[in-house]
């Protein structure tokens, strides 16, 4: 099953080729205070070509004002430097199954404004983390996850929502593609995805560094390779399966070097924006760039 999707993500690579993507697009989280524009420009000057960014305060719950005029600059700025899909990020206080009912109505009510706002920038993705269940059980907090969606996801919405892979920190929810899988066929929406974030699916007990293939191909299993639509790549500060979830600098944690050049060379990864949310400021993510496109040259450089 695997190899079958290897062989159709080849010939997707050979055809996307043909019509000018790119067969990696690399970029790191960004500040959105100075707007779009300028986030593109930013990206632009490290050598990024996709980037992620708050909607709003990532600990609070304020949004910026919307200036359609700068969106517009942005969307004209991204066609026209070939970027690839920018990987927008929830608030990490956004917790749509706590317990606590007042607080859950207004994590729902952030996630439709969000994706309200995605509207200026069609066609990108909108990744958040689903929740922590905070004692009510899984079962429960899948519930609670699927009907926000339901009610933000309108058929057509120019967004796809991708659920991230979590460590499975404490009462955290996606922690196993088990539950990812659960919460995908219950909001039943082909506008629904997922980001996978190497550090926090190391920490939650799956073994990308010695296993890549098979980590894979239980993904390809459980959810099917067809629903990845980005990653995260993290290394991390943690040893594997300890839940912990502390991301470290590429190359430079449990996971190491090889595991990203692993990771930036695998066919079913092929034409994914890879975001790093690594401890850095611009310079060091400039360096991971630099660093990440220099390891996909080497190897497995497709057709
Ligand atoms: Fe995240
Ligand atoms: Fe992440
Ligand atoms: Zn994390």
């Amino acid at each position: 099953m695997l190899i079958c999707i290897f062989a159709e993500n080849v010939i997707a690579l050979a055809e996307s080729k043909m019509e000018g993507m790119k067969s990696m697009y690399l970029g790191c989280h960004l500040s959105a205070s100075a707007g779009y524009a300028a986030m593109v420009e930013t990206a632009t000057s490290i050598g990024a070509d996709t980037f992620a960014f708050f909607t709003r305060n990532p600990r609070g719950s304020r949004a910026r004002q919307e200036n359609p005029q700068d969106a517009a600059r942005a969307v004209a700025l991204l066609k026209e430097r070939g970027f690839g899909p920018l990987v927008a990020h929830g608030a990490y206080t956004m917790n749509l199954c706590t317990a606590d009912p007042e607080a859950r109505a207004f994590a729902a009510d952030v996630l439709l404004d969000d994706l309200r706002r995605m509207e200026a920038l069609p066609g990108n993705f909108y990744n958040f983390h689903p929740g922590s269940h905070t004692g009510q059980g899984v079962e429960q907090g899948i519930e609670y996850i699927c009907a926000a969606l339901r009610r933000a996801l309108e058929p057509g919405y120019p967004v796809t929502v991708l659920l991230e892979t979590m460590a499975g920190k404490g009462s955290e929810i996606g922690g196993r593609f088990e539950e990812l899988k659960q919460l995908l066929d219950a909001v039943g929406s082909s506008q629904v995805g997922v980001c996978l974030d190497t550090c926090h699916v190391y920490d939650g007990g799956y073994d990308i560094v010695n296993d890549l293939d098979g980590v894979l191909g239980e993904f390809d299993r459980v959810i099917g390779l067809n629903r990845l639509k980005a990653l995260h790549l993290n290394d991390s500060k943690n040893p594997f399966n300890s839940h912990k979830d502390r991301h470290e600098c590429i190359g430079q944690g449990s996971l190491g070097l090889g595991t990203f050049e692993a990771i930036v060379n695998h066919p079913a990864l092929t034409g994914l924006p890879m975001i790093l949310e690594t401890p850095n400021e611009l310079p060091g993510y400039a360096r991971e760039i630099k660093t990440l496109r220099s390891l996909a040259g080497f190897r497995n450089r497709l057709p």
